[in-house]
């Protein structure tokens, strides 16, 4: 049966990908819905292309620019805006399947919504879960949906586990630690020194992967690793001391799990997320993700290393939010939002970003994360805060 889609940010690196794999495979795949935030070309141009019930975009004056280019195109796309339509566009759009591929704390209630209504949800956006763990798991029990990794270290752990991981009793399965890979980023190896030098366009230039800014932004600090310990955390339900990141340059091996019988296994594949875009999409199948053959033998080598903290302390900061758990991994998210969105601005040096999250953690003490009006009102108070400290700085 075809799968009907809603893409949630299908105008960003993640979203464009999920086309291209839609594209390959029209008998499998029909885009219902895209959103957008302002890049109102791009939709347009993939509104054309793939003819979806429902499109969104944030403000009012490009949704009327939209509609009425769509309309002299002849086509009857029903075009809305702002954060309520992204909601519409997951309720409304007859979809069964929502990849959730917004950047930020911008993603959080689609998100949220998509989990409630039983979707399949394909999670790229890892805020939403750093955000609201508890209330997101809980939703996707309650909704009944599937929901499936396309962060690449949390599709790889789940292609790692066994079918149905959630559904057998964890002790039974065996499993010791999750080991999270991370690449490094472009200042694996840059002298401590010129840390404080580094600007936006350096630290967007990741070596492996193709990324939005502000995930590239958080590959640089490691703030992204970060980020998906605590995603891990939540979605596969082990104890934090047994998930372990590794550096590993190469970003060949794409994380593994170490069981208790001593094997290790491992998901390999191109640094190209198409390949777990296409696994969500067509999961328990696999269909052609359009990505080149690994070709091990061309491979000189592949490495792994501890990573190092003072290099990266935005790492140990995610890492004691975690501990800290309640509102402490959305106040370090939203906090991390705001410095990231003001070094991209080149309103805030490199290596303030992770003084500034620090700032923002130690000043708001920790509460239990059980409502979404707890989670957006620390997040709102966080980034106040953030900006103070910036403003300061
Ligand atoms: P991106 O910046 O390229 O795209 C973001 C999308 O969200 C765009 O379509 C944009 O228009 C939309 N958007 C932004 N702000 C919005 C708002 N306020 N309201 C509505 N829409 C808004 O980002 P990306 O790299 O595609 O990443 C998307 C998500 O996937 C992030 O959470 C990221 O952490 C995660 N992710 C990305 C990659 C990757 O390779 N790019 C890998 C793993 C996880
Ligand atoms: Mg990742």
């Amino acid at each position: 049966m075809t799968k009907q889609v809603a893409i949630l940010g299908s105008t960003g690196s993640i979203g464009v990908n999920t086309l291209d794999v839609i594209r390959a495979h029209p008998d499998r795949f029909k885009v219902v819905a895209l959103t957008a935030g302002k890049q109102v070309e791009r939709l347009a141009e993939q509104c054309i292309e793939f003819q979806p019930e429902i499109a969104v975009v944030t403000e009012v004056q490009d949704a009327a620019r939209l509609e009425k280019f769509l309309l002299a195109k002849g086509l009857r796309t029903k075009v809305l805006y702002g954060p309520q339509a992204l909601v519409t566009a997951v309720t409304e759009s007859g979809c069964d399947t929502v990849m959730a591929a917004i950047v930020g704390a911008a993603g959080l209630v689609p998100t949220l919504a998509a989990a409630q209504a039983g979707k399949r949800v394909l999670l790229a956006n890892k805020e939403a879960l750093v955000m609201s763990g508890n209330l997101f798991m809980q939703a996707m029990q309650r909704g009944g949906g599937e929901l499936l990794p396309i962060d690449s270290e949390h599709n790889a752990i789940f292609q790692c586990l066994p079918n149905g991981f959630a559904k057998v009793p964890q002790s039974s399965l065996g499993v010791e630690e999750l080991w999270l890979t991370a690449s490094g980023g472009p200042f694996r190896d840059t002298p401590l020194e010129q840390l404080a030098g580094i600007t936006p366009a350096q630290a967007c230039a990741h070596p492996n992967w193709v990324m939005g800014k502000k995930i590239s932004v958080d590959s640089a600090t490691m703030m992204n690793k970060g980020l998906e310990v605590i995603e891990a955390f939540w979605l596969f339900g082990l104890p934090l001391e047994k998930i372990k990141v590794l550096i590993h340059p190469q970003s060949v091996v794409h994380s593994m799990v170490r069981y208790r019988d001593g094997s290790v296994l491992a998901q390999m594949g191109q640094p190209d997320m198409r390949t777990p875009i296409a696994y969500g999409l067509s999961w328990p199948e696999r269909v052609d993700a359009g990505v080149a053959p690994l070709n091990l033998a061309q491979l000189a080598a592949l490495s792994f290393a501890e990573p190092d903290l003072a290099r990266f302390p935005c790492l140990s900061l995610a890492f004691a939010a975690a501990k800290a758990g309640g509102t402490s991994p959305a106040i370090l998210n939203a906090a991390n939002e705001i410095a990231v969105a003001a070094f991209l601005d080149e309103g805030l040096p490199y290596l303030q970003i992770a003084k500034v999250v620090e700032q923002v953690l130690n000043a708001i003490p920790s509460s239990n994360a059980d409502s979404l009006e707890t989670i957006l009102s620390v997040d709102a108070q966080a980034r106040k805060l953030a900006q103070d400290f910036i403003c300061k700085h």
